[in-house]
């Protein structure tokens, strides 16, 4: 009886020593992105469609891939704040136009948040393939923040598309640093098949978060 009790005891220790090193290993998932506050940007929502082939509609892959955005950059520490975790837009019904509304307030949600920078999640449409990474000059870190991106796109993905600027005017007018995310086109079959599975989705969000990693550790 004694025996089978300390065979118990000797699981149970090797059980929290197990544990014990789990919570360790979390631990070292800590990276520079701790402390830092990121506003994850899904493109479109509610009654903007984004771009669309049938019945699959940008402002739905744009929502899943930063959902797993969100997690990936909280698990490596940093504080994330979404500007949309639903199928809805920033538009009021007092708004004149809407879509220059719903852009205005997320501009607004950036800066209240006091972000250290955003990461806008869109889809491309036209003839292309590959994901694209956009910025505008507003703010010189915004080259940075893209490059970063654009090259862990380039190693994992081997996109061939370069670095562009973009005028819209979201990124023309967050002075925060941020970037505009195209994650593949919606037109193109092998991009349509690879956008709407997990596992790529996934390795979109862990492209972007290392991208950002690379970012801080430069600008700091
Ligand atoms: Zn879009």
């Amino acid at each position: 009886m004694i025996r089978k009790y300390k065979v118990l005891f000797f699981i149970l220790f090797l059980l929290l020593l197990f544990s014990l090193q789990l919570v360790e290993a979390k631990k070292e998932e800590k990276t520079n992105l701790a402390g830092k506050i990121i506003t994850v940007d899904p493109g479109h929502g509610g009654r903007d469609s984004g771009t669309m082939y049938g019945k699959i509609y940008e402002k739905d892959l744009n929502l899943e891939i930063s959902k797993k955005l969100k997690t990936v950059l909280e698990e490596a520490g940093a504080t994330v704040y979404m500007i949309r975790e639903d199928d809805s837009d920033l538009s009021s019904k007092w708004d004149a136009q809407k879509k220059r509304g719903d852009l205005y307030r997320r501009i607004l949600f950036i800066q209240e948040k006091k972000s250290d920078l955003y990461l806008s999640i869109h889809i491309n449409w036209g003839n292309g393939t590959g994901q694209e990474v956009l910025y505008h000059p507003i703010n010189e870190k915004n080259k940075v923040l893209a490059e970063s991106i654009l090259r862990e796109f380039q190693q994992k993905f081997h996109t061939e598309r370069v670095l562009k600027k973009t005028n819209l005017y979201l990124y023309s007018n967050t002075r925060v640093p941020g970037v505009l995310i195209e994650c593949g086109f919606l037109s193109n079959a092998n991009d349509r098949y690879l956008l709407q599975k997990e596992s790529h989705q996934q390795q979109l969000a862990e492209a972007i978060k290392k991208g950002v990693i690379t970012y801080f550790s430069q600008i700091e």
